[in-house]
């Protein structure tokens, strides 16, 4: 099987994208939704995470509160490796096993900072989903009902538009509109599947 990993700022258009692969019937594993399966009440991290930071990054109900989560790493650097020491070979883990389940001709793993961390070697091609930073903030900034200046600091802590665009196989520029996004996507589809084909 042909494995795609899709990445791009915040903002860039990675869910919408994701979305088009997924009504094509492409099957995409979302870094984002492993990660949240990860930390549910009973699992190994969740309690490794509490013997880290104590009880009271837990909710009432037991599930990990988030945003107390990302106040205790925020300021302090060593907390944060240590999380992400815990988080992300279990998060590859899950990934690795949801991948094993499929057949298909190519999946999506969707990685927002799989440029930032450690290189994967299971990948077969770098999918960048590019906008220009003032669409990226605008978009993120309504969304995510934050205001400029913390997407843009988001932005400068993520890897940079260029560096992206030069790691990339394949590039949709998301600087139009919805239309020409799935248009972008519906090629990129035919490419895949027969690239799927030759290497098979
Ligand atoms: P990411 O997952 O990369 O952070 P999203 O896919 O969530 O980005 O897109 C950010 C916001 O911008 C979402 O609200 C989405 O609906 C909107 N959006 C994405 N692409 C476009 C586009 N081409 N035109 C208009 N809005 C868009």
């Amino acid at each position: 099987m042909l494995i795609i990993g899709l990445t791009g700022g915040i903002g860039s258009g990675k869910t919408t994208v994701c979305n088009c692969f997924s009504s094509l019937n492409a099957p995409v594993i979302d870094a984002d939704v492993a990660a949240r399966e990860i930390v549910q009440p009973g699992k190994p991290a969740l309690t490794q995470i509490t013997t880290l930071f104590g009880q009271e990054i837990l909710a009432t109900d037991g599930t990990l509160d988030r945003g107390k989560l990302r106040d205790q790493i925020f300021s302090d650097k060593s907390s944060r490796k240590k999380l992400e020491a815990i988080l992300h070979p279990l998060i590859r883990q899950q990934m690795d096993k949801k991948l094993s389940t499929l057949n298909a001709p190519y999946a999506i793993l969707a990685i927002p900072l799989l440029l930032e961390g450690k290189r994967r070697e299971n990948l077969d091609r770098i999918l960048v989903i590019d906008a220009a930073e003032s669409q990226q903030i605008m978009r993120a900034a309504q969304r995510d009902h934050k205001n400029k200046s913390q997407i843009r600091a988001i932005i400068a802590a993520q890897c940079s538009r260029k560096d992206r665009l030069a790691a990339a196989d394949d590039v949709i520029y998301n600087t139009g509109g919805l239309e020409q996004l799935s248009h972008q996507v519906a090629e990129l589809h035919n490419f895949y599947l027969k690239l799927a084909a030759k290497n098979s």
